[in-house]
């Protein structure tokens, strides 16, 4: 039995999915006639009480198209020091939106309305000009932390009175929406784009969605295309994604639980200095000076377990769709005997 914990992108189709793929209704959705792909774009506008959305290949892909819609030549990024958007996507904010990058400090990945506010670049030619602040929840590498809803309605206060935009990389949003209990429409008044994956923990094997305004969708189609990123029948894979929407978004509940079983196993255990907060399906712990994290790792691997290291002597454990029962049997039972 392998168990892969290294991330929730790794999961596969279930026969359900699949079969939802198999009868899909397809068109050139570069034509605009693609019938699931658009079924996918309306329903998660919809969700959010947004206009329009737009069904990209990647996070990465919706993210930057999202900062570029925000942005020209020689604007500023503010966002947190572990952004995706900044330690992740390959330097893109710098190739496809031409912008610096100011990085605020927070606890677990998350920054206040006050750290943004201080970071707002004056009027004066010697700086950037601030433009657009980016969220993320959860926050990957904050240990899959989650905003206070209030801490977010601060910040788009604060970035209402400095005319900067909102951006929110909701990667993780759905896992966010069921641990918080906080509502998907609520995100949609706050934020002028987010963007969401159907291929984390929603287990679709593919795309994300950008949902924004009417004229920021129809800017980022065009982006979309410079960027080699219009296709066509894509509706394929937008069932997945549709499959995704109705049938995986509360068993998020399922992996949230897994996680924090586990971390109340590692919690007794000789070789673990630190169990981060666990409230989502991302699990960070600290490893004592009995292993560093390649021995950790490698031993793991041993009894067929895959985890990534996170830093010096830090481990992520991110449960998913394809981490079952047995798996957590079997998981506790290596933990407890390394
Ligand atoms: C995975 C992820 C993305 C997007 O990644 P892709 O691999 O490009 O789909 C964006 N933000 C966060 C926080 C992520 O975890």
């Amino acid at each position: 039995m392998v168990i892969d914990l290294r991330s929730d992108t790794l999961t596969k189709p279930t026969p359900e999915m699949l079969e939802a793929m198999m009868t899909a209704e397809v068109g050139d959705d570069m034509f605009g006639e693609d019938p699931t792909v658009t079924a996918l774009e309306q329903r998660a506008a919809h969700m959010f009480g947004m206009d329009a959305a737009l069904y990209c290949a990647s996070g990465t892909m919706t993210n930057q198209i999202g900062i570029r819609l925000h942005t020209t030549l020689q604007d500023e990024v503010i966002c947190h020091k572990y952004s995706h958007i900044y330690l992740y996507e390959s330097g893109g904010l710098m190739s496809n939106s031409g912008v610096s990058v100011r990085l605020l400090e927070g606890e677990r990945g998350l920054i206040t309305a006050a750290d943004v506010k201080a970071a707002i670049q004056p009027d004066d030619i010697h700086a950037p000009v601030s433009k657009v602040v980016s969220l993320e929840n959860t926050m990957n590498k904050g240990g899959g932390s989650c905003y206070d809803f209030e801490e977010i309605w601060a910040i788009r206060e604060t970035c209402h009175e400095h005319n900067l935009s909102l951006h929110l990389d909701g990667a993780r949003l759905f896992n966010a929406l069921v641990a918080t209990g906080q509502k998907a429409k609520t995100y949609g008044e706050v934020f002028d784009t987010i963007s969401i994956c159907l291929s984390k923990g929603l287990g679709a094997p593919v795309g994300s969605l950008l949902l924004g305004g009417h004229d920021d969708i129809k800017r980022a189609k065009r982006i979309r295309k410079v960027m080699g990123g219009a296709w066509r029948q894509a509706g394929y894979i937008a069932a997945a994604g549709l499959y995704a929407l109705d049938h995986h978004v509360k068993r998020l509940a399922e992996d949230h639980k897994k996680a924090k079983e586990i971390a109340e196993v590692l919690k007794g255990l000789d070789y673990v200095e630190e169990v981060y907060p666990c409230e989502t399906n991302i699990l960070i712990f600290k490893l004592t000076d009995k292993y560093d994290n390649q021995s950790f790792i490698k031993k793991l691997a041993d009894h067929d377990v895959h985890a990534f290291g996170f830093g010096p002597q830090l481990i992520r454990f991110v449960t998913h769709l394809d981490f079952t029962d047995d798996h957590m049997d079997q998981l506790i039972k290596v933990l407890k005997s390394l």
